[in-house]
């Protein structure tokens, strides 16, 4: 396996290194990996004076902005430019890049495709999908290494961060020797474990806390699949974004004597971004497949174009259908 592996990251520093345009892609409600593998590859990258331009095609959370200067990365659709190559970063799919994103991607003369999902249809003309790693971070480390770029704290930070988040702070089961002994290293760059801790986990708005009570209230326990929900409107009243709600599962998760846990966060109307983790091996990323997601097999996510209740009630009957 590591042959082809080496050769692939050989083909696209080959190809990055002669490329003259370049624009870097991350998923749609981006999280920490996606984001610090982002800014980690695009600042390597201008320090090889390419013309680079990091896009998302939503909003960077703003428990994220530490490791970004403001107007670093665009939103997509300010994007009137065509690149020669792309790369989609962390995008278990062509669809997590969003739909102006996906037609950025293939608009570009060629396509690269970094990722760590396993369930990744390999949509690029190269890709480097390497699901044994903890985090895309990891791979844009290595890719960092092999380009011969000197890492500074400029490019630690982001990565150790796209490591720090993906591992849920070091504690899951895709927590590796070598994921510690990565971070280690950008420790040992100038990453700082105590201020990404804090601004990851800390630094939260006072309607942070009463929207978590809220959703805490609600957890409910159904034949060991615990669940609950929040609503946009409850969002809204918080004054809190949609990304605020991405670190309920996270908690969902921590309930004793349960199998899985899944939290819907009701994005618009009809629109409910459902995050599914499992605490005994069963493979979540399945059954997010069936409604058109997919992930990993202990942390998966799908789109349900519905209404709260109806999406709750369609996710349950799968999830209590499935052979645990
Ligand atoms: P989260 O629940 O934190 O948004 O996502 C958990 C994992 O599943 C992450 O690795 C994320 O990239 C992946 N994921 C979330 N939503 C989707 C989706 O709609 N499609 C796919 N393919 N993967 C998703
Ligand atoms: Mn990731």
């Amino acid at each position: 396996m590591n042959l082809p592996i080496k050769m692939t990251i050989n083909e696209i520093i080959s190809h990055l290194l002669e490329a003259k345009k370049i624009l870097l892609l991350c998923h749609v409600s981006p999280d920490g990996d996606c984001i610090g593998s982002l800014v980690a590859l695009g600042r390597a990258l201008q320090r090889l004076n390419k013309d680079v331009c990091m896009a998302s095609e939503d909003k960077i959370p703003g428990s994220l902005r530490f490791i970004t200067e403001p107007g670093e990365i665009l939103l997509t659709n300010e994007i009137t430019e065509k690149f020669d190559t792309a790369v989609a970063i962390d995008s278990g799919d062509m669809q997590r890049l969003g739909l102006i994103g996906q037609e950025l991607f293939s608009k570009a003369d060629f396509r690269i495709n970094i990722d760590h999902h396993s369930s990744n249809p390999l949509y690029g003309d190269l890709n480097l999908v390497q699901p044994q790693r903890a985090a895309t971070g990891e791979i844009i480390l290595d890719l960092i290494f092999n380009l011969g770029i000197e890492i500074d704290r400029s490019l630690a930070e982001p990565l150790y961060t796209a490591i720090f988040t993906d591992t849920g702070g070091f504690r899951f089961t895709n927590t590796t020797k070598d994921t510690l002994n990565k971070a280690a290293l950008l420790v040992g760059y100038g990453a700082s474990p105590n201020l990404i801790s804090h601004e990851i986990y800390e630094n939260k708005p006072l309607g942070y806390f009463k929207m978590l009570a809220l959703a805490f209230g609600r957890f409910t326990i159904d034949e060991k699949i615990c669940y609950t929900w929040i609503s946009f409107d409850e969002m809204a009243e918080f004054g809190l974004d949609f990304e605020a709600s991405e670190e309920l599962s996270t908690f969902a998760k921590m309930l004793e004597n349960t199998k899985m846990s899944l939290v819907f966060k009701q994005k618009e109307e009809n629109l409910v971004k459902v995050s599914l983790r499992s605490q005994n091996g069963y493979d979540v990323a399945k059954l997010a497949e069936k409604f058109g997601g997919g992930g990993h097999k202990q942390a998966a996510g799908c789109t349900i174009n519905a209404p709260l209740d109806v999406a709750i009630k369609e996710m349950l009957h799968a999830a209590k259908e499935v052979d645990h």
